[in-house]
């Protein structure tokens, strides 16, 4: 736990939220400020800011948002799940 971080706060229910599910390593909750009918945050429960900590030397592609520069707000990793309407290519 990062004891600033508001998602490891959601984790530990410091801070209230309405998950979706949670086991041993992984949590997930309903985002606060939905951009799809269906928004959903999936983290990991280990504390990494983004996947940059991963050193995926080797390449890689998600449909994360990893830095500002590419829209993160909160620096703990988590996977957006959007569904419920259609979507554009490329994201913008
Ligand atoms: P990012 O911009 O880092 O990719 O995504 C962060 C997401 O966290 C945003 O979509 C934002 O709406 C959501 N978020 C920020 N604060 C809270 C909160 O207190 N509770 C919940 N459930 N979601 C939050
Ligand atoms: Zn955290």
């Amino acid at each position: 736990m990062s004891a600033d971080c508001l998602f490891c706060k959601i984790a530990a229910k410091k801070i209230p939220s309405k998950i979706v599910y949670e086991d041993d390593e992984v949590f997930a909750f309903e985002d606060i400020g939905p951009q799809a009918p269906t928004h959903i945050l999936i983290c990991p429960r280990k504390h990494l800011d983004s996947l940059n900590e991963l050193n995926l030397l080797a390449g890689y592609r998600t449909v994360l948002n990893n830095g500002e520069g590419a829209g993160q707000s909160v620096f703990h990793l988590h996977l957006h799940l959007l569904g419920g309407r259609a979507f554009r290519w490329p994201p913008g």
